[in-house]
């Protein structure tokens, strides 16, 4: 009870439910995330055994390297073009970025001079960036995708890991043959789920004919900025991969809270608990169409990274080191790859201009 009372985030959220009726749940994961004072990102810095997650760039810097050499081989395609910009959305704590520099210092020097843009809405976070990548790096934060797009003309080499899985979304429940909007309001004195308003027009991505209860969500957001990354490739030309948790499809309900490693009631402690859902690569991949580009893939990250040479790497990088570092190798590598643990349920895609052919990574494995 007293951690109730002291919830700000929650005491504003039922006067706003008080006055103007039940919110749609992308309102309320907007809010939770988002809030400027009191909202997840923008008061910690959630990562690593001592937060409440752990991401695949803070298991091993193998991964932030794979994916600066999967980049450069992209630029190297691209005819390694001089006015190149690097593009970081949601990056974190800044491992993943200084990760891939590390690679391109020594392989690829035209990338690691080349302008890097990250957008980032939390200033908590802004400084651990700042902190990790260095302040000689040629570094600009953007608020949102269409400032970080408007500057820079040349072609992007951009990444996202379990960016898009932070973007709210907005749930649907059918009921009596119809899709309704489903919303936050206040159930026995508890914040939690209500049915809204039946939709005045049924969505083309909700599922056709769907049983009683059923959920679907739908991120706007996320198709959104997926349509604007499209068209900037379009126009610009690059190469932008995203790495998520999620499906070829509609995931159902798939929202969720983590507290300290742990699945919590998603509206137990609002704001300070991660919320984030499954992403839908199907409907990312329809909005990167819809802008004349393509999305390839997805691939399980497990596949994917073996695919691109983790295994060989990891051998290599354990030649001459110390048993200890061997076993945390090893250990980074079947925490990424296996199907028990990241491997399946994160998703590899590629989004490209216009073009064909199956970039490596993304090769049909024989059966
Ligand atoms: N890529 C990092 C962090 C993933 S967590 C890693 O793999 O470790 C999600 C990141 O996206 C955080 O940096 C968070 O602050 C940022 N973020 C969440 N919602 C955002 C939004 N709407 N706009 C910009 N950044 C956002």
């Amino acid at each position: 009870m007293t951690e109730r009372l002291e919830n700000r985030l929650e005491d504003a959220i039922r006067a706003r439910i008080a006055e103007t009726g039940p919110i749609g749940v992308e309102d309320y994961m907007a809010i939770c995330l988002g809030d400027q004072r009191s909202g997840y990102y923008a008061t910690r810095d959630p990562f690593g055994g001592s937060g409440d997650f752990t991401t695949a760039p803070e298991i091993s810097g193998l991964f932030g390297e794979m994916c600066g050499l999967y980049l450069a081989h992209m630029f190297e395609i691209a005819g390694q073009p001089g006015d190149a910009s690097i593009l970081e959305l949601g990056p974190g704590r800044g491992t993943l970025m200084r990760d891939m520099r590390h690679v391109w210092a020594m392989l690829m020097p035209d990338l690691a001079d080349a302008s890097v843009h990250f957008v980032e809405t939390s200033p908590t976070l802004r400084d651990v960036q700042l902190q990790t990548v260095g302040d000689e790096v040629d570094l600009t934060w953007h608020k949102d995708v269409d400032e970080a797009l408007r500057s820079g003309k040349g072609p992007i080499f951009g990444v996202a890991n379990e960016f898009f899985d932070a973007l709210p979304v907005a749930q649907k429940v059918m009921e009596g043959g119809k899709w309704h909007e489903r919303q936050v309001g206040i159930r026995e004195d508890r914040l939690g789920y209500v049915i809204g308003p039946a939709l005045s027009e049924t969505d083309p991505a909700l599922p056709e004919t769907p049983p009683d209860g059923a959920v679907a969500e739908l991120c706007p957001q996320a198709c959104a900025i997926a349509m604007k990354l499209g068209d900037a490739l379009v126009r610009r030309g690059g190469a932008i991969l995203i790495v998520d948790y999620g499906r070829d499809g509609n995931p159902g309900d798939s929202l969720q809270a983590v507290n300290d490693h742990r699945a919590v009631d998603p509206f137990e402690a609002p704001g300070d608990a991660d919320l984030s859902h499954w992403v839908d690569f199907a409907a990312l991949a329809s909005a990167v169409r819809s802008a004349g580009a393509r999305l390839v893939g997805p691939v399980p990250q497990g596949r994917f990274l073996m695919q691109i040479g983790l295994g060989a790497r990891a051998e290599q990088a354990g030649l001459n080191a110390e048993p200890e570092v061997r076993r945390d190798l090893l250990s980074a590598v079947d925490r990424l790859t296996s199907p028990a643990q990241m491997g399946e349920v994160f998703k590899v895609a590629l989004l490209l201009p216009p073009g064909e052919g199956e970039p490596p990574g993304f090769m049909q494995e024989e059966v």
